[in-house]
């Protein structure tokens, strides 16, 4: 097969006239092939070269220099051989042909020079071992030692080397298995998987990091769930998210049973992709419900209840973030500020729609009430479509009072109309408790619509609260 008419970033090109020149092979691997022959773009590009990869690279980029007037920054690794550089919207990796040895009872490979055979055989899966030739003589032909090409037309995962070594050496190529499966939708191969469930317990000896990398890019594939349901069956979500294992499963007591909590987590999680959720609201998704287990009790008449589990939830988010090395940051507030509120449309739904009942919402959610409605309207999974219809209706109610409400009250980005500055200085007071009751009072009011949010309204009400309290006003 020859792919010659795919290869038409210019770059290739100037792969080409350098390797000739040099006199050496270079061929495109990997990652950036699978994805060509399925049609999907590729941010990243990994080239080998037979021989010295990082001599080749800097003459690559002296000519690029010298066609563009722009010479791209090259990162050297000498100790692994590799380097990177930028050019045109492209990460570009280029590698001397390698091979890895690993010493029993050693976890670090042993890097060698190696054949373009021996290159492709330390690559994890058959259909990230393909490689396309980049010289004259043979551009653009594609070289598959181990049938890449037939798994990917049978959409497999399969690894084309012992699979048990290959995840005891490198136990990352298990999640990378069931990554690739999730963001292609591909199975994974009887022997390959079984391997992964013989050899689940390595998984611990990864770093946080290297984990949480592939488990973002599981979240961020189309249909999450496979992933995750793919991690359950082999064991090894258990061992790294053992929260979201204890949500599953069913209880009944007194003819009443709950839904079964795992199961309705990934369909949350499967609508919010559908909805094209960023990360960070797929990973609210996925805590929406992680305290249902703490919060589980049995109460007659009502059977299973769950009180209060969106606030203990908020609060195992920033632990489970700490132990995913994920950013502490505001997106972590927003997670959890998400999994916090993300009852609250449908309490809303269900009852009369009351104006100050939205208002409130929107004065908590703020800039974020678009991402809490999306997360709300996934957490609709009951079988019961007149319920379901029901529940749509009410949302979209709610809805349209959100941008009335917001048109006319301007609260998602509230402001208090009257400081406390204003208020210390109207009074003659200095810091004190009397200036935050006076505060929640403007708040509450404009909130439940008994004034407008505006300054003059807010001024008045200002002084009636501080007369109330026994302040003395001294300009009335
Ligand atoms: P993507 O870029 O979409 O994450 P990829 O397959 O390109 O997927 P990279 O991390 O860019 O993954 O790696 C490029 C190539 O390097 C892979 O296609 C594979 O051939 C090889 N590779 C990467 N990681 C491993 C690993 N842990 N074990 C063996 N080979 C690997
Ligand atoms: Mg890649």
């Amino acid at each position: 097969m020859n792919l010659k008419s795919h290869l038409t970033h210019p770059v290739f090109e100037l792969i080409r006239k350098t390797a000739d020149r040099r006199q050496t092979e270079a061929f495109v691997v990997g990652g950036f092939v699978r994805d060509l022959l399925l049609g999907r773009p590729s941010p990243d590009l990994d080239c080998v070269v037979k021989g010295n990869g990082i001599e080749l690279c800097r003459e690559l980029c002296a000519e690029i220099g010298k066609r563009t007037g722009e010479t791209p920054v090259l990162h050297e690794f000498g100790q692994f051989g590799t380097c990177k550089f930028e050019y045109d919207g492209l990460e570009m990796e280029f590698v001397g042909a390698r091979k890895e040895t690993y010493k029993p009872g050693s976890r670090k490979p042993v890097v060698e020079e190696g054949t373009m055979e021996e290159d492709r055989m330390r690559r994890d899966f058959s259909i990230n071992a393909m490689a396309v030739s980049l010289n004259k003589a043979s551009f653009g032909e594609l070289s598959d030692p181990f049938n890449g090409l037939e798994d990917l037309r049978n959409q497999l995962v399969r690894s084309h080397r012992d699979p048990d070594l290959s995840f005891e050496e490198d136990p990352l190529r298990m999640l990378r298995a069931i990554r690739f499966a999730s963001q292609l939708f591909f199975d994974i191969e009887a022997g390959t998987f079984a391997a992964i469930m013989r050899q689940k317990e390595h998984i611990g000896e990864l770093s946080a990091e290297r984990v949480t990398e592939e488990l973002d890019k599981i979240i961020l594939s189309p249909k999450p769930s496979y992933g995750f349901k793919l991690l359950d069956a082999a064991g090894l979500l258990e061992i790294i998210f053992p929260e979201l294992c204890r949500l599953k499963g069913v209880e009944k007591r007194n003819g009443k049973a709950h839904k079964d909590n795992f199961e309705h987590t990934l369909e949350v999680l499967d609508h919010v992709a559908y909805a094209k959720g960023g990360l960070w609201l797929r990973w609210a998704a996925l805590l929406h419900d992680i305290a249902k287990p703490k919060t589980k009790r049995f109460e007659e008449p009502r059977g299973w209840t769950f009180h209060g589990h969106e606030f203990v939830g908020a609060k195992m988010v920033p632990g489970i973030f700490r132990r995913f090395k994920l950013p502490m940051d505001e997106n972590m507030q927003f997670v959890k500020k998400m999994v916090e509120l993300h009852l609250r449309p449908i309490i809303l739904a269900e009852d009369i729609v009351t104006d100050s009942a939205v208002r409130r919402l929107l004065f908590e959610a703020g800039e974020d009430i678009g991402s809490l409605m999306t997360l709300a309207k996934a957490d609709i999974t009951s079988k019961n479509r007149e319920k379901v219809q029901r529940y749509r209706n009410n949302f979209a109610i709610v809805e349209r009072k959100l941008e009335e409400l917001e048109e006319k009250d301007r609260i998602r980005n509230f402001q208090p109309p009257v400081s406390g500055n204003d208020i210390m200085e109207y009074f003659n007071i200095p810091p004190c408790e009397e200036i935050g009751i006076i505060k929640t009072r403007i708040k509450d009011a404009i909130l439940d619509g008994i004034i407008e949010n505006d300054r003059g309204q807010a001024w008045e009400l200002m002084i009636e609260t501080g007369k109330g309290l026994g302040l003395s006003c001294p300009r009335s």
